[in-house]
């Protein structure tokens, strides 16, 4: 077997990160995945690692003083929401979501320093969160974190976002939309059939960065072959980007039978989404290539579509 070159971030203060009560994201999401990756051995050809915490200066990277200090008060009652109902808030929430963060961070020192090419988080791609408000269930935006980490740590200016979850990647996009240098592309449920109502194919970034963006919405119960239809449009935008680093947010609510999308995607399609980045990131980037988790609310489904984007980096 060739040496170890994925890291897998598994552990109690990453599955800390889920709301209580029967609320969609739970803290049982972490378990489902990691029982079905230990059930197909996939843990035999993974580096582990455990979840580490990020310090407030680092999540400052991309959110405001005053949003950190919010949720840092709230963390300490549990009491009320971050935002206008769908991100209730939890004791220990502050640390839960700095851990999301810190082994997004972590994973990126440790592709950076060489010790492995690739790492997947399962508990991440909290791709809603603006830099000074909570949404859709995120807290902090590691996936806004790690881009803008990449940049003030690495000096890596072109990072390739790449996001497959149902929900369009909106606080990433908005935050991003008039930096030329961010590559972003989205495949998710159209925004006229599904929260968070954006993603547009006419909104391909603002100012300088105007034209530099893609965005594809899809029908409602689109499947994999429709998947394949779009996905090498992607290809085509990567290669012509030519990415220093790839970030995929790769959200486990795009499978058909998640309790609160309508697409109709199997895991083969997250399969073959990590199977083309791989190739690229080792085309462009010297393997560079970091999955994170993102949405996804049938744990049957978080199971196997995971595993698969594993599976595919391994
Ligand atoms: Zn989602």
């Amino acid at each position: 077997m060739a040496s170890k070159e994925t890291a897998i971030y598994l552990g109690q203060e990453l599955a800390d990160y889920g709301f209580k009560d029967g609320h969609p994201f739970g803290p049982q999401r972490h378990d489902s995945f990691k029982d079905e990756l230990l059930r197909q051995q996939l843990d035999r050809q993974l580096l582990l690692r455990k979840p580490v915490l990020a310090s407030p200066d680092r999540i400052a990277l991309f959110h405001t003083d005053d949003y950190i200090e919010k949720v840092s008060d709230y963390s300490k009652t549990g009491h009320g929401y971050l935002d206008c109902g769908d991100t209730p808030s939890f004791t220990g929430m502050f640390e839960a979501t700095c851990h999301v963060a810190g082994s997004v961070t972590d994973a990126i020192d440790g592709i950076m320093a060489g010790e492995f090419r690739r790492a997947f988080s399962p508990i991440a791609g909290l791709h809603h969160a603006r830099r000074d408000i909570a949404a859709g269930f995120c807290v902090f935006n590691d996936c806004g974190i790690a881009i803008e980490y990449l940049r003030a740590q690495y000096g890596i200016k072109r990072v390739a976002y790449i996001d497959i979850d149902a929900h369009h990647g909106d606080g990433v996009f908005y935050s991003f939309e008039d930096d030329p240098d961010l590559l972003f592309a989205d495949i998710h449920q159209d925004g006229r059939t599904l929260y968070p109502g954006t993603g547009f194919e006419q909104e391909t970034g603002k100012g300088n960065a105007e034209g530099t963006k893609l965005n594809i919405p899809l029908p409602p119960f689109s499947d994999d072959a429709v998947f394949q239809s779009v996905w090498p449009l992607i290809e085509a935008y990567l290669e012509a980007g030519k990415p220093e680093f790839i970030l995929l947010q790769c959200g486990a609510d795009s499978i058909e039978g998640d309790p609160i999308t309508n697409m109709a995607f199997s895991p083969a399609s997250h399969a073959h989404a990590a199977k083309s980045l791989r190739e690229i990131a080792d085309r462009h980037c010297e393997g560079r290539l970091l999955g994170m988790g993102g949405g996804g609310y049938n744990h049957d489904n978080i199971a196997r579509g995971w595993t698969a984007v594993v599976d595919a980096m391994i």
